[in-house]
């Protein structure tokens, strides 16, 4: 076998969602955009379906047509992006809820879908995506009475609890939807952990249903074995890789795995990552290459058939460590290429 094996613990995003609903009294959805952040979204929404999770969340209206062939007609899934021009056939189609987020998506959505549920985002501080104060003010007599399914906003900072801006944010929000008889939602997975004022009707988690920070008690999710294609000895003063950028110092094994940034094995990671073989920590020498990587095995006592990238002994926030990136970042890298396996 030739190809790494990326292994999908199941039962542990199953088991990571439950988690984070207990912690609150709200209603928990599932964000599943990315292709569920990278790791299959008909598996992994399959399994929350199966466990309870009733309200899913993706980015654009594709991934939701997707979904809802993977799922049945019962799951809401809302859309992030809203109603975008073009998008309409495939929100009518599958059933979408779109989260609208201006004006002139409150306005297509009325006019070409009068009746058909939707969502308003509001932007209170991100400046990403939702309605400011103004155009809020501007279209909320027109948008209540319909009786949208769900007011939303998002945090910026909540992967940082002392952060000022999640209070502010909190106090816009409140000004902005207090009063109203919709769905409130606030929180992603950090805002879950920020505490119950936080948490309104529904709350959104992503990262950590997939086992990243900053949910730090998560059960991991990923598995990652690289398997090895050749091992060689190395002497003193010879070379490993492109443009020789690792020089051996004394008599080493080098194994030549079967993977590399084509694989999401990001090439900034360089000489800062390693590997596991059981519990033992291997480094990577010379460049990551597009579907090879160089390790020294020197230290190990026998010759390994794969090597792990991420595991038990490498969670996907060490990992994005190597790359000064984010767990999010690693998951939704991982390649097409590996050969996925899920467990329960
Ligand atoms: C991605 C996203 C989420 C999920 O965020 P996590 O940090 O992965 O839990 C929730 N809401 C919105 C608007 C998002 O874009």
């Amino acid at each position: 076998m030739s190809t790494a094996v990326l292994t999908v613990d199941l039962g542990a995003i199953v088991s990571n969602w439950r988690d984070l609903d207990a912690r609150t009294d709200c209603e928990t959805a599932a964000c599943v955009k990315a292709d569920g952040y990278g790791l299959g979204v008909v598996e992994v929404a399959r399994a929350l379906a199966g466990a309870g999770a009733r309200h899913f969340f993706v980015a654009v209206a594709e991934e939701g047509v997707l979904l809802r062939k993977a799922l049945g007609p019962a799951p809401r899934i809302s859309v992030f992006s809203g109603h975008m021009a073009g998008d309409t056939e495939l929100i009518r189609g599958a059933g979408l809820v779109p989260v609208l987020n201006s004006v002139d998506q409150m306005l297509r959505h009325v006019e070409s879908l009068p009746g058909h549920s939707f969502g308003i985002q509001l932007d209170t501080g991100m400046n990403r995506l939702g309605m400011e104060g103004a155009e809020w003010a501007a279209v909320r007599d027109i948008a209540l009475p319909q009786n949208p399914t769900l007011v939303m906003s998002h945090l910026a900072c909540a992967d940082a609890p002392d952060h000022e801006m999640n209070a502010r944010q909190l106090a816009r929000f409140h000004e902005m939807t207090d009063g109203l008889d919709v769905p409130r939602s606030l929180s992603a997975t950090g805002g879950i952990l920020l505490g119950p004022e936080y948490h309104f009707d529904l709350t959104r988690p992503g990262i950590g249903l997939y086992g990243g920070i900053p949910f730090v008690d998560a059960r991991p999710v990923v598995r990652l074995d690289v398997p090895v294609i050749q091992v060689r000895d190395v002497s003193p003063g010879e070379t490993v890789g492109y443009a020789n950028t690792w020089t051996a110092r004394s008599p080493s094994r080098i194994a030549t795995i079967s993977a590399g940034y084509a694989d999401g094995v990001i090439r900034a990671m360089g000489a800062k990552a390693t590997l596991h073989a059981g519990s033992s920590s291997v480094p990577v020498v010379g460049r990551i290459s597009m579907d090879l990587i160089g390790v020294d095995v020197t230290g190990l006592a026998t010759e390994p058939d794969s090597l792990q990238l991420i595991g038990r002994h490498q969670s996907i926030d060490t990992v994005a460590g190597f790359a000064d990136t984010l767990g999010y970042e690693i998951l939704t890298s991982l390649g097409a290429r590996y050969r996925r396996e899920y467990t329960r």
